[in-house]
């Protein structure tokens, strides 16, 4: 394509006087290293045109747009999506980031204690989640994001160091990257983001919360479920990571409790607090008609549990 070919999608300034923007998400390709086959003065041009059709890709899914929504509606704080700085070509470091950035920043620690303290499913249960709602709109908290990432990079990356096809592996597809740090960067412009460690393969509480949400949209899609942080890995897993196939329905991700007291498992554990921190996103997923769908399970079981306890309650 030479450079007087091209011509610019919808949401892209030719002249590059101001940024592109898509829904509320500003997209700045200066710096961009590549496609290798552009002519160096055009990758900026060409970077965003990519990531806009990579986010409408995104848009044109359920889960996609309900993202979408909880991104505009994270109020006055920015989100960038700008090139990944490549340390070595194929890059030794695979992963795309998100990263928060305030001045500013209120210490978000006393909320988040308030937080950890309350019981989340008994607000739920009772209808009353007046006062999450007040917690959750905390002032001051948040930051304006950028997310650095580079279409190709992982793909590169799994080709190179792992000898394996991106293609086979589960959550290593540019938008499905590209999701995943825009769910990183929803919660931190919110002022929600907290690392807290997992002994389980996702690694801490953001990476589980951003491998479920893009599992349902893998689901949605079609594509296959990704099961750990470590590794975006096929849905055949090596010996010492046996559970993984195992989880891979929404069943075995969150089983039903005999009990009914769910609270003891970790994967309901952390579906509930991200249902709780982001309702209005939850609400929208969870309408989502994918077979994997944790978040629909999630409030199937709360369901289940409200009915026994009204049939307790009233014989
Ligand atoms: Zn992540």
């Amino acid at each position: 394509m030479a450079l007087y070919d091209w011509t610019a999608p919808q949401g892209i300034n030719p002249d590059r006087n101001q940024p592109s923007e898509f829904h509320g998400v500003l997209i700045d390709g200066t710096g961009a290293t590549r496609p290798l086959s552009t002519s160096v003065v055009a990758r900026d041009r060409v970077y965003e045109a990519r990531i806009v059709s990579l986010l409408r890709q995104i848009y044109g899914t359920q889960t996609g747009r309900a993202l979408f929504r909880e991104i505009e509606g994270c109020g006055w704080r920015t989100m960038a999506i700008r090139p990944r700085a490549e340390v070595s070509f194929p890059a030794l470091d695979p992963n795309a980031d998100s990263t928060g950035f305030s001045p500013n920043h209120i210490d978000l620690s006393p909320r988040k204690k308030v937080k950890e303290d309350r019981d989340d499913v008994r607000q739920l249960l009772n209808g009353n989640d007046d006062v999450d709602r007040i917690i959750r709109s905390g002032v001051g908290g948040g930051y304006d994001v950028e997310v650095h990432f580079t279409p190709g990079q992982f793909v590169d990356f799994l080709t190179a160091h792992k000898g394996r096809l991106a293609v086979d592996t589960a959550g290593a597809q540019p938008d499905e990257i590209l999701l995943h740090e825009l769910v990183h960067g929803a919660r931190q412009k919110r002022g929600l983001f907290n690392q807290v460690e997992l002994d389980s393969d996702f690694d801490d509480s953001e990476e589980f919360i951003a491998i479920l949400v893009a599992n349902i949209y893998a689901s949605e899609t079609h594509r296959k479920i990704r099961v750990s942080e470590k590794e975006a890995v096929p849905d055949i897993r090596t010996s010492h990571h046996g559970f993984a196939v195992y989880r891979a329905t929404e069943e075995a991700f969150l089983p039903e409790a005999a009990d009914l007291n769910f609270e003891i498992d970790e994967n309901f554990r952390l579906v509930s607090r991200f249902v709780d921190e982001q309702p209005e996103f939850a609400n929208t997923l969870r309408t989502i008609n994918c077979p994997f769908n944790p978040v629909r399970r999630y409030f199937e079981l709360l369901e289940k549990r409200r009915n026994v306890e009204t049939q307790r309650l009233s014989s």
